[in-house]
Order: structure tokens, then C-alpha cells, then sequence
């Protein structure tokens, strides 16, 4: 089996680390996530990596990206490069990550003129409107209510866990338009200007000391009916669209071989009794143990790789990507934080920190991507009953 990717791609690849040498001095903090609005500096980044191909590669010139062919290789070799380099890769986040390839899949000419380029800028955030309180795992449960009135939906309910909301622009957000269908047939997907009288959103902290996340209250608001993606009914197949994405950002191996990478320094790094820690093998052990499972996974995402090279449904191999991947990192950090002892306990500006806390920040906010983007135990309950062929899990009986 060959793995290597050929001259083209090594050519492309020596590119990138000139690119990367002339200009990381000018790159925003790499793997802190997203806590604000993107301001000039992100802005500028983010516009120098567009105009050299580095992000938004394959959207197309006429909506801002930079307009190359689909190539895989190239995409999973800026990753690699990025994270080995510990180079901000781009802005991220929901409105990137998922609403643009939904809109460049499902959405009409009106709203890809309106909205890609500003997104992909930093111009328009976005967050997700998509959990409620009584409708997590079991999504297609959500009540929040539409209405059409005067050329207008008329939103009424509650989101819960929406990231971002309180400093983002606009919200794709899902809605019960036919309430008499069956439920996965009556959602409609939105596109909602979050400056829209009759919401109100409410930051909720997180362990990170951070509001990540945020209730958010609708009363009454209004958004033009043609803010739809899809007809009326279609959203949970918008919205699968969507999760897709998602599923891809999450647990992504090239970032965790990056991380395996920051932890072997670490672990040289670092003393106990006067010896690193990497010539003390309980360290040493779960290492080797880690790193052999970021290969393992490595080699799942090659095979993912190979299928949509070859125009294959790459099915379940996504799920496994997202479960394998987002425990694998918080098992990563974990040894991390535990390498550093009590200086793995400080973060937020302290003067001892390693690695401007960043070990710190994502160790807590890995547990959180276990959860977002569909539990880990519903992965393993999708994995088990369509990839194993075990017996589905029993329905709770309904209600008379
Ligand atoms: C950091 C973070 C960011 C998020 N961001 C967003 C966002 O931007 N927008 C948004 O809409 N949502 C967001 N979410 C919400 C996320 O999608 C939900 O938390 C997730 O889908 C789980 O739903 P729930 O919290 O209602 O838990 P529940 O569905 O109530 O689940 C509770 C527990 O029961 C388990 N469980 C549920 N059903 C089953 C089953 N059938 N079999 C086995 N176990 C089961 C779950 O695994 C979980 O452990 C975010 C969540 C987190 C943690």
C-alpha cells in the first residue's frame, strides 16, 4: 500500500511551510476556539489565507473563497501543516464550518450572494439554532413554533445550548412550520437576523469561566419568508445536511497527531525527580498508548479519504470519526494536564502558564465536544445497530 501522496502534493506541501515561516507572526492564537466576534486581526488573517488558498479553498471566486477544485489531499496536507506549525488555521465555527457547504448544497442563488462571502470574511457570525430543552438526542422533537403571517414566519419558543448566540449576527435556526405532520416531516430551516425584536438571548458559564453557550428566548419574531432553505417540511433534511459537517470538524485526526506531537515536548520538557517525564514509564506507557490509538484513527480518516476520492458514501465512517475522535482528544489532554502538574491547574492570564493555558482551556471544552454535534453514546447506539447489525435499542413505550 502506498501512502505517500506523490510529488504534486509534496511540492504543494513545501509551499504551505514557506508560507507558513514568512507569515506566522502575524497568525491569531491557534486552537482557543472562538470567543468573540472576529475582529480586524482575525479579519486580516483570515483574508491573507483565503487569497493564497489556505482556507475556503473550494468555494467558489464569485461567493469570496478562493476557487479551487475539490482535492482532498491538499485539504487534509493544509491541516497537517497548520497544526504541526501551531498556525491559526482560519476562523471557524458554525457559520463556516456547516451553514456555508448547507447553502452551497441547499440554499438558492438569493442567499449565496448574501450571505457566503460576508460569513467566510468574518463580516456575518453565526450560531445554531437547533437544541431545546425537551429535544437534544432526540432532535426531531423540537417544538419551537413558525408561523406564516403577512409574508413573515412568526417565531415562538426556547433554544437551549446555542453557542455564540451572544455575539452572533444571524442564526440558522430549525422551527415547527406543520405541526399536524409527522415530526421529522413538519421542520423548516431558518435563517434569522439575530438583531430581530423578540429575542432574548441568556449567556450561560460554562467550567471554563466562559459563557459559551446560551439560552435563547423567541416571542413574537418575525423573519421574511424567504429566509427558508428548502421548502416548508424539508428542514430535518437541511439540518442532516448540516449535522454532516459538523460531524466532520469534530474530532478531526490531523489535530490530534498535532497534539500527540505538543505532548511529546512536553513530556521532554518537563521533570519529575529531576528526569523528564518521558524517561518515566507510567508517562511513557500512556503515550505510546494514545499515540497508538491518533495512528489507528489517523488510518480510519485515510479510509474515509479513499471512499470520497472515489465518489464513495463514506456512511458510518463519519460517526466513528466524530465518537473515536472527540474522546481520543480529551484523553490527549488529559495526559497533558496531568504532565504539567500544578501548573496543568492554571489558566486565564496567569504568569506560569505553558502554552498560553491552552492545554487548560480544551481539556474542559473537550468534554463539551463529546456531547455537542450527537452524544457519544448516540454514535455508538448508530454505529452498533446500522454499522453491526446488533438489535436496535427498545423504543420507550408512548403515552395514551
Ligand atoms: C459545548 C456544546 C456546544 C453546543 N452547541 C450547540 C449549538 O450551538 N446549537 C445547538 O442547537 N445545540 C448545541 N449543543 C447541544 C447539543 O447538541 C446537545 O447537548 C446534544 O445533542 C445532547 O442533547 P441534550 O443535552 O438535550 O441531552 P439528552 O438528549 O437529554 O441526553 C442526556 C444523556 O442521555 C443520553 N441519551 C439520550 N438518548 C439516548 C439514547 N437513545 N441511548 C443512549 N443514551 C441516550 C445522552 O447520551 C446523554 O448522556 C451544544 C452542546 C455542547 C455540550
Amino acid at each position: 500500500m502506498d501512502l505517500s501522496y506523490g510529488p504534486e502534493y509534496e511540492d504543494f506541501r513545501s509551499d504551505l511551510r514557506v508560507f507558513l515561516e514568512k507569515h506566522k507572526h502575524k497568525s491569531p492564537l491557534a486552537g482557543m476556539g472562538m470567543r468573540g466576534h472576529p475582529g480586524p486581526f482575525e479579519r486580516d488573517w483570515q483574508a491573507l489565507l483565503i487569497e493564497n488558498g489556505y482556507t475556503c479553498r473550494t468555494i467558489p471566486k464569485k461567493y469570496g473563497g478562493y476557487g479551487a477544485e475539490p482535492d482532498i489531499l491538499k485539504t487534509v496536507i493544509i491541516q497537517e501543516e497548520f497544526t504541526s506549525a501551531n498556525v491559526n488555521s482560519g476562523l471557524s465555527g458554525q457559520g463556516i464550518g456547516m451553514l456555508v457547504p448547507t447553502l452551497l448544497e441547499r440554499g438558492n442563488d438569493d442567499q449565496r450572494e448574501k450571505y457566503i462571502r460576508r460569513t467566510i470574511t468574518g463580516e456575518l457570525y453565526w450560531c445554531q439554532g437547533y437544541s431545546e430543552p425537551g429535544a437534544g438526542s432526540d432532535l426531531a422533537s423540537l417544538r419551537t413554533s413558525a408561523k406564516v403571517e403577512d409574508g413573515h414566519f412568526i417565531i415562538n419558543g426556547q433554544k437551549i445550548w446555542t453557542s455564540s448566540a451572544h455575539f452572533s449576527d444571524m442564526c440558522f435556526i430549525l422551527v415547527r412550520t406543520e405541526p399536524d405532520k409527522p415530526k421529522h416531516e413538519g421542520i423548516s430551516y431558518l435563517l434569522m437576523d439575530m438583531k430581530t425584536p423578540g429575542i432574548e438571548v441568556r449567556p450561560l458559564v460554562t467550567m471554563t469561566g466562559a459563557a459559551e453557550f446560551n439560552e435563547m428566548f423567541l416571542t413574537d419574531v418575525k423573519v421574511p419568508v424567504d429566509s427558508i432553505v428548502g421548502e416548508r417540511g424539508e428542514g430535518w433534511h437541511v439540518a442532516n445536511t448540516t449535522l454532516k459537517h459538523e460531524r466532520g470538524m469534530l474530532g478531526d485526526p490531523a489535530l490530534l497527531l498535532g497534539r500527540v506531537e505538543s505532548i511529546i515536548k512536553i513530556l521532554q520538557h518537563e521533570k519529575l525527580n529531576g528526569r523528564p517525564l518521558m524517561e518515566h514509564a507510567s508517562y511513557l506507557d500512556r503515550l505510546v498508548a494514545a499515540q497508538a490509538k491518533t495512528e489507528a484513527l489517523k488510518f480510519h480518516a485515510l479510509r474515509l479519504l479513499s471512499q470520497t476520492l472515489n465518489n464513495e458514501e463514506p456512511g458510518l465512517n463519519r460517526f466513528i470519526i466524530k465518537f473515536y475522535g472527540t474522546e481520543l482528544a480529551r484523553e490527549l489532554s488529559d495526559i497533558a494536564l496531568e504532565a504539567l502538574g500544578e501548573l496543568g491547574t492554571l489558566y486565564d492570564g496567569s504568569p506560569h502558564l505553558r502554552a498560553h493555558g491552552s492545554w487548560q482551556v480544551r481539556n474542559m471544552f473537550d468534554l463539551g465536544l463529546i456531547i455537542g454535534g450527537g452524544t457519544s453514546q448516540i454514535q455508538k447506539n448508530i454505529i452498533s445497530e446500522r454499522g453491526l447489525g446488533m438489535p436496535r435499542e427498545p423504543k420507550l413505550a408512548k403515552a395514551n
